[in-house]
């Protein structure tokens, strides 16, 4: 699986089978992305980035931070720093992911303005 940002300049190979797509609505995953976040995961042992001069890590909480192209601005990573893991976001994804959303994170928080995708709703707690 391959993906890119917007202008090309960072662009990332995903080797072995991604986690299936989790849309979170968290006030944080809404402000960055402007919407809410839909990410995929893989262990970064199995992810290769390239263009990560072009790459700015934003730190979005105590331990987590957000990856996004600094030229054109496209969100496409979330990891912390403890984990094994990183979310890769499902949009940056280049054709089609061969994935599907299967759950949500932080429901309560989601916009007024949309109705929650028809996928089951889950603590986050269990995610890990
Ligand atoms: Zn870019
Ligand atoms: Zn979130």
């Amino acid at each position: 699986m391959r993906g890119s940002c917007l202008c090309g300049l960072v662009k990332y190979e995903i080797s072995g089978s991604p986690r299936p797509v989790v849309g979170c609505h968290c006030t944080q995953c809404r402000k960055s992305s402007g919407h809410y976040v839909a990410a995929t995961q893989t262990a970064k042992s199995s992810i290769a980035i390239t263009g990560q001069d072009h790459l700015t890590w934003f730190q979005s909480s105590q331990t987590a931070r957000r990856g996004f192209c600094a030229t054109c601005g496209s969100q496409m990573f979330w990891t912390e720093e403890t984990s094994d893991n990183i979310s890769v976001m499902a949009g940056s994804i280049d054709g089609d992911s061969g994935l599907s959303m299967d759950r949500q994170l932080y429901p309560d928080d989601k916009g007024d303005y949309y109705a929650l995708p028809e996928v089951a709703v889950v603590d986050q707690s269990t995610l890990k």
